[in-house]
């Protein structure tokens, strides 16, 4: 795990009738907590969406390779692959293609084989060659038949098995059973080994197959709250762009964490000794927004380490309407850039930049870097820091909880 990091909390873990706190119970939970770049934002709710709280509908099933649309009813009957002539390498996994052989003799009918794209592996080195007729995918799909018939027998035998030997013992606890159930599944390569003698004869069994390309779904995910959509992907499978994309990222304000002293980052946080971090906000919205950042009180169980944030309260400009390089050299602060161009050189000279003033550590346009003082408490493993940051602008005011996860205590 990387640290330092921020991380933000979503709330639909959350036990909607405990109000006892302001602070959510959940927030302590590792797995309500993800980068922004996870998340979404229901601008009806106004409110963060994890993919816990989506929901996904699948609006386009595709081949990855050759970008054939397929219906559902099609990639079913598939078995969701490419039922042309799409097939992946054995070997590794690289795309293969179609060449056709030398012929012997002028009237011989023609054949082909599949070589792979990457390593070259070719079908043709296993004597598996093809012919015009019937399709491709058949006559692959004709080499695969002993092995699904292979897999399809233990997983009967296996199923048969374990039904068994449940009945034979008269199990009465419900955890007995999945106790069994466990154990009848540890044989597994006995049983193969079992399958495997009494079919030695079989060779195709043994063959490398090309493998038939996987298909592909685009989704569109809704608010699990009010079912607004918040990402449609174009439909089609040669379009890359999105009818409807509501990212977290593109609307609320990003946290980053970095360290303030110039030496390597400490692997692990001493007890009672005294950690400085800068704290950058950015604003990505075009509205300016006033930002106030909080934390929780010292609390000996889940969050004993002492924190100061030094000026929690500031004004972020507008972000850019639009991205070009100037712009986002100026949406990073000093200490982030590490190599002198002519654009770095023009925007430090256009002093948008100020340090120092008011507790702030710098500020350029439409971001700001405060200091957070910490105090770290050996008496939990983790300094995990919840910070909750409000935002607020003309018709606009909302707030999110973040985890600064800054590392280990010693
Ligand atoms: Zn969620
Ligand atoms: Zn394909
Ligand atoms: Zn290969
Ligand atoms: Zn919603």
């Amino acid at each position: 795990m990387k640290y330092p990091r921020i991380e933000v909390f979503c709330p639909c873990m959350e036990d909607p009738d405990n109000t006892s706190s302001n602070v959510p119970a959940t927030i302590w939970d590792r797995n309500s907590c993800r980068g922004l770049e996870w998340l979404y934002f229901c601008d009806y709710c106004q409110s963060l969406r994890c993919p816990r709280c989506i929901q996904e509908e699948i609006i386009c099933r595709y081949c990855p390779n050759c970008l054939f649309e397929v219906t559902s009813q099609t990639a079913k009957a598939e078995e969701n692959a490419c039922s042309r002539n799409c097939f992946d390498c054995p070997l590794c996994k690289a795309s293969m293609r179609v060449i056709s052989r030398e012929r012997q003799n002028e009237d011989d009918a023609p054949t082909y084989e599949l070589i792979c794209n990457h390593c070259e592996w070719k079908s043709g080195d296993q004597n598996m060659v093809f012919t015009r007729h019937p399709s491709l995918v058949t006559q692959v799909a004709e080499l695969e038949a002993p092995t699904k018939t292979r897999f399809k027998e233990l997983q009967k035998y296996n199923h048969q098995n374990a039904v068994e030997q449940l009945t034979k013992e008269n199990t009465s606890t419900f955890t007995k059973i999945i106790d069994k159930k466990k154990r009848t599944k540890m044989p597994l390569e006995i049983q193969t080994q079992e399958l495997d003698s009494d079919n030695d004869e079989d060779d195709n069994t043994k063959k490398l197959i090309p493998v038939r390309r996987r298909l592909r779904t685009k989704r569109a995910k809704r608010c699990m709250g009010c079912r607004q959509m918040l990402v449609r992907p174009e439909s089609k499978p040669t379009s890359i762009g999105f009818k409807v994309r509501q990212l977290a990222m593109n609307h609320l304000p990003s946290l980053a964490v970095t360290s303030h002293s110039t030496e390597s980052y400490p692997s692990i946080l001493t007890n009672g000794a005294l950690y400085t971090f800068r704290l950058t906000v950015s604003n990505i919205i075009t509205t300016p927004i006033k930002v106030t950042l909080a934390t929780l009180p010292l609390d000996s169980e889940n969050h004993p380490h002492k924190v100061t944030i030094i000026s929690p309260t500031f004004d972020l400009g507008p972000a850019p309407e639009l991205w070009d390089e100037a712009s986002l050299v100026r949406g990073v602060p000093s200490s982030s850039i590490v190599r002198e161009t002519n654009t770095t050189k023009k925007v430090f000279m256009e002093g948008d930049r100020e340090s120092g003033t008011g507790g702030i550590y710098e500020r350029g346009k439409n971001w700001v870097t405060v200091l957070m003082e910490i105090v770290p408490s050996a008496s939990v493993p983790e300094v995990d820091i919840p910070l909750f940051v409000s935002y607020s602008a003309e018709d606009l005011n909302i707030g999110f909880w973040t985890m600064a996860r800054l590392g280990q205590t010693n």
